[in-house]
């Protein structure tokens, strides 16, 4: 009999496919699963190094986390505590435009202080940041977009106009090299000012780059308001011209009299999957979180600061009550922050429902690590999704449910090997207690970590488990 390096012994298997869940013992040799033993007769005998009970527990692929800002958390906080403690083993970064690589140190502008500042700006290439990584492992796998702002904010002397055909062929340059070095994408965010005078024939010429190398576009869309719709139609227009498969980022209708334009872009969304490759993902929260800008303030019920550079001990307040002690109109009191980040209430429970019920859609958390006082996103997503809408308002099964933060994602980035149980994969899983497993993340108290993660393992190695993460790195910057 073979002797296995470890063994999850009697778990309930969801394997990320969305197929129905089976009892079995899960073998593992070094980073690979080597052998999943169904237990449809017989309890099997298996020896093993380790044997790991996992009796009344679920085993699935780890969680990949389809929408992050942690291109700098892994190398500043390589246990990466907050997505670890989610059974979180995969992170996209480089979302919403703003990528940490291509970028020589410079002076940013916002929205790149969500992510770093100046001095972080340290990668002229991709391969420097991979190689940083390969160097220094963090807890968990990434995969990594090239931001679009990224690439203007190196090429262009100022971005409130439309690139030149030669910064285009610059840029267009910068990306395919990026792409070479193992990118697996271009995301924009074409409402942050550092894009937002992008016309749509820059984002074609570019995203044109990556059909060679059967990489994805992702945005953040130029409006989730009162332009939604044309935003969607834009995006999809890009994936048609540019022939390449399109994501559309944290899909959601903001402002009051927005809600229930969901069904309208789902609806658009369905429709171009017949003919075009269109996948979205989605955060399980009704309040979204930025900078501090005056035009998502308007659209808002409530607004809470998550960060002022200029006003530290702000964050945490409400920004209506801030204006009425300083006696300052909200916009005053806005510039008053600035530079700042800020949580906004302003989205429908019923919006989210529909945008998560939707079968393509993936779970990606959008949380930003650098907020000292972070929307709850950042620690509660995948278990908010698992025990609020799976177990107690039984939005959709727990097997599709794991789908959408396992394999469904893996398929749409191309991350080979990762998201499903299979013989012959990375080991890459969680085990959790499906009916313990919530958040505990509020918005008062935001980062808590979730209940009901029993063990998080990563290429073979255990990274989380007894509420605490180990001292093993062995996460790997994947090259598409
Ligand atoms: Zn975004």
């Amino acid at each position: 009999m073979t002797r296995h390096h470890k063994v999850l012994h009697n778990a309930t298997v969801i394997d990320g496919t969305g197929a129905k869940r089976y009892r079995a013992s899960v073998c593992i040799d070094s980073d690979r699963i080597t052998d999943i033993v169904q237990h449809d007769t017989a309890m099997p005998v298996l020896e093993a190094d380790q044997v790991i009970d996992a009796s009344g527990l679920v085993l699935a692929p780890g969680f990949i986390d389809a929408h992050t800002h942690d291109d700098l958390l892994l190398l500043k906080s390589p246990d990466m505590l907050p997505k670890a403690s989610q059974g979180v083993t995969t992170v996209v970064t480089g979302n919403c435009g703003i990528s940490l690589a291509p970028m020589q140190s410079r002076k940013i502008v916002p929205p790149f202080d969500l992510i770093g500042d100046d001095s972080d700006f340290a990668y002229p290439s991709l391969s420097q940041y991979a190689e940083r990584l390969d160097d220094t492992p963090a807890s968990l796998n990434s995969v990594m977009l090239t931001g679009h702002s990224t690439l203007r904010l190196e090429t262009m002397d100022r971005l409130d106009r439309a690139a030149s055909r030669a910064e285009i062929a610059t840029m267009a340059h910068r990306l395919e090299k990026s792409l070479k070095e193992g990118a697996c994408g271009m995301s924009t965010g074409l409402a942050y000012p550092t894009a937002s005078h992008a016309p749509t024939t820059e984002i074609i010429e570019l995203a044109t780059v990556l059909r060679d190398f059967g990489a994805v576009y992702t945005s953040h869309m130029r409006d989730e308001e009162d332009h939604l719709l044309d935003a969607v139609e834009e995006t999809l227009q890009i994936g048609r011209e540019a022939d390449v498969p399109v994501v559309i980022s944290h899909h959601k209708a903001c402002g009051r009299h927005n809600w229930g334009k969901t069904r309208q872009s789902v609806a658009m969304i369905e429709q171009a999957r017949a003919t075009q490759r269109v996948d979205l993902d989605v955060y399980p929260y009704t309040a979204s979180s930025t900078v501090l800008l005056a035009e998502f303030v308007a659209r808002s019920e409530k607004v809470m600061i998550t960060w002022s550079k200029s006003q530290p001990d702000c964050s945490g307040r409400d920004l209506a009550d801030l204006a009425t002690e300083w006696d300052l109109t909200i916009g005053d009191a806005i510039d008053k922050l600035n530079p700042a980040g800020a949580i906004y209430h302003q989205m429908d429970d019923e919006d989210l429902h529909r945008v998560m019920q939707y079968a393509p859609s993936m779970i990606g958390s959008d949380g930003l690590p650098k907020d000292e006082r972070p929307h709850p996103r950042l620690w509660g997503t995948f278990p908010r999704v698992l025990g609020h809408y799976c177990r107690e308002l039984g939005l959709f099964t727990l097997e599709d449910a794991v789908a959408k933060m396992t394999g469904k994602t893996a398929s749409v980035f191309g991350i080979k090997q990762r998201g499903t149980i299979s013989v012959g994969n990375y080991a890459d899983l969680v085990m959790f207690n499906a009916d313990t497993i919530i958040d505990r993340a509020t918005y008062d108290h935001p980062t808590e970590t979730s209940a009901g993660i029993e063990m998080v393992m990563v290429n073979g190695d255990i990274v989380y488990g007894g509420s605490q993460t180990t001292d093993a790195r062995p996460g790997r910057f994947i090259r598409h």
